[in-house]
C-alpha cells in the first residue's frame, strides 16, 4: 500500500484564497485585519520566518507591520511596544518572533500581549481557553494539523491518536486539540518506556520530536494516518521531517511531506487567527 500525500501546499493555498475573500468583505465593512510582527536581533531563520508571515499577511490583502529592533533592546523597551499595539486599534494580531534575546524573558513578554490579540496562541490564557474548551486562539502549527486532516475528512471521534513531544508550542496543544476532536489521546515524549508499543495502536500519528527517523515503518499500523511535524537536516543539507517518509509511505494511509505538508500551514493559521481577531472585534463593535 502506498498512502496518499496530504498537501499543505494546496491545502494552504485554499485557506489562504479564503482568507483573502473574507479579509476583503471585512475592509467593505471598514475594518482592515492588522498583524504586528515584533523582531529583535539578527538571527538568520527568524528573519526568513518573519519575512513569510509578512509577505503572506500582504498576498491575503491584510495590514502588517514590521518591527525589527537591534539584540541589545531592553526587556522594558519591548514590554512597551507591546502594549502600545495592544492599545492600536489597527492591529488585531501580535506575534513577537521567539526565539528572543537572552537578557529578555520571552514568557513575560508573551503574558504582555493582550489574549485577544494573542494569535499566536502561547498566553497562557489561550492555553487555558483551549484546554477548557472556550473560545480563544489555538496555536497555530498544531491546528494547521487539525486543518489538514479536515482537508482530507478524517473524523477523529474514536480514533487513537498518539502524539510523539509534548512541548508548549505544538505537542501539548496538539493532544488537547484532537481530544477537542474526540480522540482518545496518548502523549509519548523522551522518557516514554516503549515508544513503538504506542505507535502500533495508532490510528493518527503526529510527530513533532525534531530528530530525523524517529518513526520508521515498522512503528506504524498499516493504514495509519502520519502528520509530520518535524524540521530537520539531513547529511546532505536537505529539509526533512522525523519520519522516514519513504519507507513509512509504503505502510499509511495518509502522509505529510516535508518539505510542503504541515509547514506552509503554520503561517496560514497565523492569517486566519488574524483574520479571526478583526472580524470578532467588528462583531463586538456593531
Ligand atoms: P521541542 O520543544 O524540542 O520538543 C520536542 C519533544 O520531543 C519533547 O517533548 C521531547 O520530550 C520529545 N522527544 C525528544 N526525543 C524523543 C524521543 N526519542 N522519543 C519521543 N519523544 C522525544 O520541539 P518543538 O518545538 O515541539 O518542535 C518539534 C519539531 O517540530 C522540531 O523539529 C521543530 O523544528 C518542528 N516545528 C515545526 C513547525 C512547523 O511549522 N512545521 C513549527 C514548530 C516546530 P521531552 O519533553 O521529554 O524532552
Amino acid at each position: 500500500m502506498t498512502a496518499q500525500i496530504i498537501d499543505g501546499n494546496a491545502v494552504s493555498r485554499q485557506l489562504r484564497a479564503e482568507v483573502a475573500q473574507r479579509t476583503a468583505a471585512l475592509k467593505a465593512r471598514g475594518t482592515t485585519p492588522g498583524l504586528a510582527v515584533i523582531l529583535v536581533g539578527e538571527d538568520p531563520a527568524s528573519q526568513v520566518y518573519v519575512g513569510k508571515k509578512v509577505q503572506a499577511c500582504e498576498e491575503a490583502g491584510l495590514h502588517s507591520v514590521l518591527e525589527k529592533y537591534d539584540a541589545s533592546l531592553t526587556e522594558a523597551a519591548l514590554l512597551a511596544r507591546v502594549e502600545a499595539l495592544n492599545a492600536d486599534p489597527s492591529i488585531h494580531g501580535i506575534l513577537v518572533q521567539l526565539p528572543l534575546p537572552r537578557h529578555i524573558d520571552a514568557q513575560k513578554v508573551i503574558e504582555t500581549i493582550a489574549p485577544s490579540k494573542d494569535v499566536d496562541g502561547f498566553h497562557v490564557a489561550s492555553a487555558g481557553a483551549l484546554m477548557t474548551g472556550l473560545p480563544g486562539f489555538w496555536s497555530c502549527t498544531p491546528y494547521g494539523c487539525i486543518k489538514l486532516l479536515e482537508s482530507i475528512g478524517y473524523d477523529l471521534k474514536g480514533k487513537h491518536a498518539v502524539v510523539i513531544g509534548r512541548s508548549n508550542n505544538v505537542g501539548k496543544p496538539m493532544a488537547l486539540m484532537l481530544l477537542q476532536k474526540n480522540a482518545t489521546v496518548t502523549v509519548c515524549h523522551s522518557a516514554t518506556a516503549d515508544l513503538k508499543a504506542m505507535t502500533l495502536q495508532a490510528d493518527v500519528i503526529v510527530a513533532a520530536v525534531g530528530r530525523r527517523n524517529t518513526l520508521t515503518a515498522d512503528m506504524v499500523k498499516p493504514g495509519a494516518v502520519v502528520i509530520d511535524v518535524g524540521m530537520n537536516r539531513n547529511e546532505q543539507g536537505k529539509l526533512c521531517g522525523d519520519v522516514d517518509f519513504a519507507a513509512v509511505k509504503e505502510v499509511a494511509g495518509w502522509i505529510t511531506p516535508v518539505p510542503g505538508g504541515v509547514g506552509p500551514m503554520t503561517v496560514t493559521m497565523l492569517l486566519v487567527n488574524t483574520l479571526e481577531s478583526a472580524e470578532r472585534e467588528a462583531r463586538a463593535k456593531a
